[in-house]
């Protein structure tokens, strides 16, 4: 029989960890990792973290070891993109002309920034961060301290650049359209903390307004507010979220929507073709509905679930949504999803006021997302509680006496 080719699209995590889980379940045929970055696959979470903050080396970010692709026979090709898919031939083309066969194709073309589209947003000192690349031109805008640094957006991004540029010294201002940072993943009772804990540090942050303009004369000078106030500005770091990068799969006449469309085996509406990662708006049977999640963890865990469904086996990628965050002192994880509408009752154990305590959000008294917020090893406890799907009494959730274990 000769022997098969499985092409991976992106080489990111989720791409990577695919190849890494291809060999080590013991296919033995061709592997083709795409990736239209220059470098080598990393990971994106210290490029706002200990990267960003110079406390990481560059290469600590790396999925794998420099020799790792040859020593598993994974042909890696950097700086080469995959350009188009024609499903019936099986074969893909590359931006180098290239036509590539393949048995089994997996999309992990990850996500992209999206862009502020308002006057003045091609000035220089705009950043956007997702690439190594982006966090490196960061770090030398901000690296200095002094400057005064304009974020726009209270997400995740923006927050942990908001907390490295106040610990290089530079006054911060963060900009959000929500009442609350964090809105759409927490609300606002959690969101509340993070405003709180940005304001302590000394960032002075302004809710309930967008941003609608950039002033300068070549190089940012000012960033205009939709309430119409002038915020000076020398770097703007711009964090409003990601968008899919379905263009291939779309093109190729896959089912997309938010995302590609995979059932809980990581599988397309073509069934040679599979999508993960950032990219992927997945069923999950436990939720019993598509998710797309755009977390370290889903990359890390679907590449690998969608390697396996590739070779034949039975997999059912069904995991909780889960997400890490460190901001100044505070570190945290998140497991479930607490968007505003998905939760009817916040329940908190632990010490608030000391920033050590865990958060539930419950609905219909079922516990749907939980929160370590500078309390470790409990995220197993607080995915069995989410998992169970079983009311809960909330007297006996809030009181750090009953094992949580107990109550799942
Ligand atoms: C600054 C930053 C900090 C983060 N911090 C955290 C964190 O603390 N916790 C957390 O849980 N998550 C965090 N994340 C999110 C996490 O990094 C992503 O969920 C993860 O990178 C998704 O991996 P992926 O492999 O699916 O996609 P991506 O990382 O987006 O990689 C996709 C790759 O495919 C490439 N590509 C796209 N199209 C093609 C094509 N046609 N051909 C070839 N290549 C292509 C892209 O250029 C990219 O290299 C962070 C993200 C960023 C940007």
């Amino acid at each position: 029989m000769p022997e098969e080719t499985f092409v991976i699209a992106g080489a990111s995590l989720a791409g990577a960890k695919a190849a890494e889980t291809l060999r080590a379940e013991g296919f033995a045929g061709r592997i083709l990792l795409v990736g239209d970055e220059i470098e080598r696959p990393y990971e994106r979470p210290p490029l706002s973290k200990g990267f960003l903050l110079d406390k990481e080396p560059r290469d600590k970010a790396h999925v794998h070891e420099a020799d790792w692709y040859d020593k598993h026979d994974v042909e890696l090709r950097v700086g080469t993109s995959v350009a188009s898919i024609d499903r019936a031939a099986h074969q893909v083309r590359l931006s180098t002309k290239e036509p590539v066969g393949y048995d089994r194709l997996l999309l992990a073309t990850g996500a992209s920034v999206r862009r502020l589209e308002v006057p003045g947003s091609k000035l220089q000192g705009i950043h956007y961060l997702r690439t190594m690349a982006d966090s490196a031109a960061l770090k030398q805008a901000i690296a200095h301290g002094g400057r005064r640094v304009v974020v726009a957006g209270a997400g995740w991004i923006g927050l942990e650049t908001a907390a490295a540029a106040r610990a290089y010294g530079n006054d911060v201002t963060v900009i959000e359209p929500e009442p609350a940072p964090l809105h759409a993943a927490m609300g606002p009772e959690l969101g509340g903390m993070f405003a709180e804990l940005h304001r302590e540090h000394g960032v002075d942050l302004r809710l309930d307004q967008g941003v609608a303009g950039f002033w300068g004369a070549g190089q940012v000078s000012a960033v205009v507010t939709s309430g119409g106030a002038e915020v000076p500005a020398d770097v703007v770091v711009v964090g409003i979220g990601v968008r899919p990068n379905t263009r291939l799969a779309e093109e190729a006449g896959l089912e997309v929507s938010d995302g590609i469309l995979v059932d809980q085996s990581l599988r397309t509406s073509d069934p040679d073709i599979f999508a993960a990662g950032d990219v992927a708006n997945a069923y999950n049977p436990l939720l019993g509905r598509r998710i797309r999640v755009e977390h370290w963890a889903n990359a890390l865990n679907g590449g690998p679930a969608a390697a396996r469904a590739m070779l034949g086996q039975d997999v059912v990628y069904d995991r909780i949504p889960y997400f890490f965050s460190d901001q100044y002192d505070l570190g945290m994880e998140m497991s479930g999803v607490a968007a505003p509408g998905e939760y009817d009752e916040v329940v908190y154990r632990g010490d608030r006021a000391a920033r050590e305590f865990i958060a539930f959000w419950l609905s219909g008294g079922r516990v749907v997302a939980g929160m370590n917020v500078n309390v470790w090893d409990v995220t197993g406890d607080v995915q069995a509680l989410i998992r169970s799907q079983r009311p809960v009494d909330a007297a006996r959730l809030a009181d750090p006496a009953v094992p949580l274990a107990e109550l799942a």
